[in-house]
Formats: structure tokens, C-alpha cells, sequence
């Protein structure tokens, strides 16, 4: 397997066409030393993909996930958004059950907005577990809906339960490609992983993919800002910082606009049969 092999199986994973993404560290002539290259991968299939975002809230996979589902979706494949909780104890103001209204109505208006589909699990917030039971019913999910790419939390989180869904998502994926575990729908194994680009994140977090989302950043940027704490009602300025952060990895990658993702160590494997 060489490089240019691995970036057009990545391309192929999210059916995402040409010049989507820049590898950090992949070499390219004429690129500044040290610097990323400049997104020249080219891919031999765009197949449309199905990509699902786990997260432990609605905010972080529309906000920190969002685009690459909405990347996905422009291109002609699928779009799941799961959130364990709802985030119904995020505002100050309002009461919980309320807020989980209006945070489940955001969700599936913002899902319906970039073609996708929300999913909703439930649990309370700040109090997702890391059991069996939370691990089998994201499993269900995986096998129900068969995204070839999963978005994910990182696990160097100062929040228990983005460490919770880090831990739960990773473990539902081994428990869906296992056709010996028997559950409702068949076996499904999911092709790639990757971890998203979080405020909350950030401890440890080393972007290694670069995912171009030039085309679809401002239908992005409208899908969020179906969320009221979106523009920053809870405390934290949202919408400033994902915005600035999509200009900032864009510039570190050759894009107007990009995402940083991280890889699973065992997914950066290279392999090469001349040196
Ligand atoms: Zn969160």
C-alpha cells in the first residue's frame, strides 16, 4: 500500500471527490518544508458514503462534527447525527426539560437542513454511562444505519461524558462488526474512525487530516446556527470559535476552509513496498 493509495482510500471512504483533504506531513514537491501539502490527492471513486457522527451532545456533533457529515451529504452520501444526551442541563436559564425540547427540535431541524438524519439516545446529561447496555445500543445504531466513517469524541476531554461517549463509541463499533454477537440487525464493521476537533477536546489532540469543507461551510455555519447556544447564550462563544477554527485549519492545510481530524493510531499504518 503506498501513500496515494491510502489518500484515495480515504476519499473513497467519504466519497468525497478530489482535492478533499490534506494529509499532514505527506510530501508533496514544490510545498514549503515542514509544511502540510496542499490537497492534491485525487480519488479514483466517489462512490457516496454514509458518514455518522457519535456524540455526547447535540452541540459538539453539529458543531465539531457537522461538516464533514454535511461534506457528505453534498457529495450524495448519507448523514447520521447520534447524540447520547441531549444536553438538557447546558443552560442556566432555562429549566432542563425545556431545553431538551428545544435542543432535540435544533437537532432534527439542523439534521433535516444538511439531509441528514438525527438520533437520539437519551441519556441524561452528565451522566452517560460507560456500560454494556450504552455500548450495545450504539451498536444497534451502527447496524441499523452501516456508516462506512464514524466521527467521534476524542478522549482527552475535560468533560466525563465526551470521555464517556469516547469510550462507548469505540467499543459499539468492535461490538458491530462482530457477527458472532447477535442483535436485532446483521453485523457491520465500520471502515474508519476518526475524532473531531473540540474545544472541550483538546487535551492531546493531534490533527492529522486535513477534510476540505470549502463547499459546504456556509450550510454548515447555517444548520448551527439553528442552535440558540450557538451565538454563545451558554457562556461559550460558539459560533466564533468554530468559525475562526475552519480558517485557521484551512490555512495550516491549503484550504479556504478545512476541518482537523484525528486518526486512531492503528489507522496511520502506512505500508510500502519500495523504499
Ligand atoms: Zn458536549
Amino acid at each position: 500500500m503506498t501513500d496515494a493509495w491510502t489518500r484515495r482510500g480515504f476519499l473513497y471512504d467519504l466519497g468525497l471527490g478530489t482535492a478533499a483533504l490534506s494529509l499532514a506531513g505527506d510530501g508533496v514537491p514544490g510545498q514549503l518544508p515542514g509544511q502540510p501539502s496542499r490537497g492534491v490527492a485525487q480519488a479514483e471513486s466517489t462512490r457516496p458514503s454514509t458518514v455518522m457522527a457519535i456524540a455526547a451532545h447535540p452541540g459538539d456533533a453539529f458543531f465539531a462534527m457537522g461538516a464533514c457529515i454535511a461534506l457528505a451529504t453534498h457529495s450524495g452520501g448519507r448523514g447520521v447525527f447520534l447524540s447520547l444526551s441531549l444536553g438538557e442541563r447546558g443552560s442556566a436559564s432555562i429549566p432542563p426539560d425545556q431545553y431538551a425540547t428545544l435542543q432535540r427540535q435544533a437537532a432534527e431541524r439542523a439534521a433535516t437542513f444538511l439531509r441528514a438524519q438525527a438520533a437520539f439516545l437519551g441519556y441524561p446529561d452528565g451522566q452517560i454511562p460507560v456500560s454494556d447496555q450504552a455500548k450495545l445500543a450504539v451498536c444497534d445504531v451502527i447496524r441499523e444505519h452501516k456508516p462506512d466513517v464514524i466521527v467521534t469524541h476524542w478522549q482527552g476531554s475535560w468533560h466525563k461524558d465526551h470521555r464517556a461517549c469516547h469510550q462507548v463509541a469505540n467499543d459499539a463499533a468492535f461490538y458491530a462488526a462482530l457477527p458472532t454477537l447477535t442483535r436485532n440487525r446483521p453485523a457491520h464493521a465500520v471502515r474508519k474512525t476518526f475524532f473531531a476537533d473540540n474545544w472541550e477536546d483538546a487535551e492531546g489532540f493531534v490533527p492529522d487530516t486535513f477534510l476540505d469543507i470549502t463547499p459546504v461551510i456556509d450550510r454548515w455555519l447555517e444548520a448551527c446556527a439553528l442552535f440558540p447556544m450557538w451565538r454563545g447564550e451558554t457562556g461559550f462563544r460558539y459560533r466564533d470559535y468554530y468559525q475562526s477554527l475552519a480558517v485557521c485549519r484551512g490555512c495550516v492545510a491549503g484550504f479556504k476552509s478545512a476541518v482537523a481530524l484525528m486518526s486512531p493510531p492503528g489507522q496511520l499504518i502506512r505500508r510500502a513496498s519500495v523504499w
